[in-house]
């Protein structure tokens, strides 16, 4: 069975170093596990590979997911709270205006309203005409350039170690690590080629964003229905991200400049108070990053294989942010569940 090393002294192993491998990393470790997280992209780092590099960050309420998941974004939102009284997290509380282009189902978006705080309907009259209803309610806005260097920090001083390393599959990282019995696959879009996941689920859609520099930087607004467009602020950084598309299996890292003057012409409609018809070429910059998306949904589950446990945890598609601290909070169970398990 490998090297003997002590409970206590145990590394849990964790592949993947993006929101999802580092917010994991973090509560595991503030629960007193060991940890050591290997990755090919780390915190501060930017490829269009690395999805957690670029999110708008917003949390925005899922519709038409379980009440477990419902849950797991709750938790991200009370975690990020907290976070939000720290300006380095690069975690801002903002207002958010949302527009309906229809009345809410009952497994819409609606069920945020028992999350974030000041929600309330607003008033015809308030929002433009040719929507059916609005909300307005305090949201969360993650800003990534600031959050991923900042856990990074943080995994670092809990006593986390990272290893900057490729592997081709899972069983690499066992022979890596023959002394530890839970390892968690956090890898988002690699768990479609680590030769033994080969997750057929799993694609990459790809984001391209504007971001326009500008000091109204407060007010999130999204458009909920036929078009998917929002105006994500960016507090700390002085600017807006308007988006936003997916175009899935596109992997392409340049620009495509027809994207942004439709993104910008969306935005406009959505908040002209913001976001001006022909905004200023320096006041312009573009944002690509390719979202680790999965059929069915993101994986959340627990295997175990010989005297090892594997928990999944990737193919979080557009929402890696949102569930992220919820998704810590669930790995930490499993993982607690696992090691009683191996110790009684
Ligand atoms: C333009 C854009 C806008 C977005 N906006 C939002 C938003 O507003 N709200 C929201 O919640 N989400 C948003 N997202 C989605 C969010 O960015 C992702 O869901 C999230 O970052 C996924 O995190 P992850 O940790 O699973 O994957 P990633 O950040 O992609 O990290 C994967 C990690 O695994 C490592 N890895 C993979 N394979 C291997 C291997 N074989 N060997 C070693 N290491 C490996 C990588 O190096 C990396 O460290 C957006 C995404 C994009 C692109």
């Amino acid at each position: 069975m490998g090297n003997e090393l002590p409970f206590s002294q145990r590394p849990v192993i964790i592949l993947g170093a993006g929101i999802i491998g580092c917010a994991t990393a973090r509560q595991l470790l503030q629960n007193g596990f060991p940890v050591v997280l290997v990755a090919e992209y780390l915190p501060g780092d930017q490829n269009i590979y690395y999805a957690s590099a670029w999110a708008g960050a917003a949390w925005h309420a899922a519709g038409g997911i379980t009440p477990d998941q419902r849950y797991l974004q709750a938790v991200t939102h009370r975690i990020l709270l907290k976070m939000a009284e720290d300006p380095d997290s690069g975690v801002s509380i903002v207002g958010a205006r949302e527009y309906l282009e229809q009345q809410p189902a009952p497994d819409s978006a609606i069920w945020g309203k028992t999350v974030v705080s000041k929600f309330r309907e607003m008033n015809p009259g308030e929002y433009p005409s040719h929507f059916n209803c609005a909300w307005s309610y305090e949201t969360l806005v993650t800003d990534p350039t600031r959050h991923m260097p900042y856990l990074g920090r943080q995994v670092t001083s809990l006593g986390g170690r990272f290893v900057r390393k490729r592997v081709e599959s899972l069983q690499e990282l066992y022979e890596l690590f023959p002394e530890s019995r839970v390892f968690i696959n956090a890898s988002g879009l690699g768990s479609k080629t680590l030769t033994d996941v080969q997750d057929d689920q799993c694609f990459p859609e790809r984001g391209q964003n504007v971001f326009l520099a500008t000091d109204q930087c407060n007010t999130l607004y999204f458009r909920n229905g036929k078009e998917y467009t929002y105006v994500i602020p960016r507090p700390l950084s002085k600017g807006v991200v308007l988006g936003g598309v997916k175009q899935q299996d596109d992997l392409s890292p340049e620009v495509d400049m027809d994207v942004a003057r439709d993104e910008i012409a969306r935005a406009h409609l959505l908040a002209p108070e913001i976001v001006p018809k022909h905004p200023a070429p320096e006041a312009v910059s573009h944002i690509i990053g390719i979202r680790p998306s999965r059929r069915g949904g993101f994986r959340l589950d627990s295997e175990r294989k010989d005297h090892r446990v594997v928990l999944s945890a990737y193919g979080f598609g557009g929402g890696g942010y949102a569930f992220s601290y919820g998704i810590a909070d669930a790995v930490v169970k499993m993982v607690e569940k696992a090691e009683r398990d191996n110790v009684i």
